[in-house]
This record gives C-alpha cells, structure tokens and sequence, in this order.
C-alpha cells in the first residue's frame, strides 16, 4: 500500500514537472515569434482632406491611397521599405480593426504608421502615440 502511493505520486510530480516544462516552451516561443512581427510605431492620423493630402474634392484622385484604393476606416499609410503595401496590421488601442497598409506618405519614413480618419478634426484629436503594430500573417 506503501509503495504504490509513492509510486502514484512520482507519477503525478513527474506528470506536473512535464506539463511545467511545456508550459515554459510555448510562452518562449510565443515570446520569440511575436518579437519577430510585433514592433513600437510611432503613429500619427491624417485624413483626406487639401491640408493632409494636397488634393481638392474635385480632383478624381481624392481620397484614393497609394494602392489605388478608397481610404477609408482601417486604411493606414506606412514606409513601404518597412511594410509592403497590402499588409494587414492590427494595432494597440484597436482590437476590433483589421488595418491595410494601402497608402503612403513623404513624412511617413522608417518606424512611422500614418492612421486614416473621416475628418481632419478626428486625425487631430488622435495626435502622435507610440503604438505596438502587429503584422497579421497570412494563413
Ligand atoms: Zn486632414
């Protein structure tokens, strides 16, 4: 009786030790994948209007991003040496938005991400923030 309940527990602490050791495995290597898509932008906001991107309404270009596209909510102008056009980002402070790297910027240059807003009031209130980008992988 004895020895079985010693057995029974070298079994359990060796159980519990294995189980630790995994645990410790997979937060290392969370921690060094995410170190590898997961850096510090600064990010500012701009919007479509004359002040942000030089063009009037009239213009058949307004409000169109660098990937031919329409900016809207979710659009973000990046460094292209940084990230290709067409990534997806996700950002801190937004976790329920799935942004496109679909534009670009002459002050947008290195470490830099460029939010897109409906208005310049809103890309104002935004201000500059140190934000951690995400680059989501395709699956
Ligand atoms: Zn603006």
């Amino acid at each position: 009786m004895k020895i079985s309940k010693k057995t029974a527990f070298i079994l359990i602490k060796n159980a519990v030790l294995s189980f630790i050791v995994f645990i410790v495995i997979s937060l290392l290597s969370m921690t060094i994948i995410d170190s590898m898509q997961a850096e510090v932008f600064t990010a500012t906001a701009y919007c479509s209007c004359k002040k942000c991107c030089d063009k009037e309404p009239s213009n058949k270009w307004y409000g169109i991003t660098a990937s031919g596209r329409q900016a809207k909510w979710g659009t973000v102008a990046v460094d292209r040496r940084h990230i290709k056009l067409g990534s997806r980002l996700r950002i801190e402070g937004f976790p329920d938005t799935v942004f496109r790297a679909d534009d670009v910027g002459g002050a947008i240059k290195g470490k830099r991400i460029d939010l897109w807003f409906p208005s310049h009031r809103k890309a104002l209130e935004f201000g500059r923030k140190k934000l951690v980008v995400e680059l989501v992988s395709d699956l």
